[in-house]
């Protein structure tokens, strides 16, 4: 697989404005913008660091993925994303291989880019995001 680096870092918080004063604040991270992204019941704040980003995920939805994810755990890192350069050739090789998959398709993520998940059962219980961008 063609992993060409780590895109980002998901952290689930309760609220991105509360969870500002440590990443802006604290960190002096910038923050890029705020976008919701519906199909995944979350709103999310990017937050560029060097080759890298930090991605807050405050849910919008209490049933949505986020938001069960707090209810279970607290807020804390959620995600590790890793960019491909072609995530239809990785999801096809990850399938060939027998990886359980969350995802087994692309579908949109924040940005615009296109997002899979691997199923943290495969990943030693890291959930791993895949992330093409253009
Ligand atoms: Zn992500």
């Amino acid at each position: 697989m063609n992993t060409l680096k780590l895109d980002h870092i998901g952290i689930a918080v309760e609220k991105i404005d509360a969870a500002l004063p440590v990443w802006e604040g604290i960190l002096g991270l910038p923050l890029h913008g705020i976008e919701e992204v519906s199909e995944q019941k979350v709103k999310t704040a990017f937050m560029p660091i060097g080759e890298s980003e930090i991605e807050l995920l405050e849910s919008t939805d209490p049933e949505g993925p986020v938001g069960k994810f707090i209810a279970a755990k607290g807020q804390g890192v959620h995600h590790l994303a890793f960019r491909v350069a072609d995530i239809e050739a990785a999801l096809t090789e990850l399938k060939a291989k027998g990886v359980r998959l969350i995802d087994e398709t692309p579908r949109y993520g924040a940005g615009g880019a296109r997002i899979a998940f691997l199923h943290p059962k495969a990943t030693g219980g890291v959930l791993v995001e895949l992330c093409e961008r253009k």
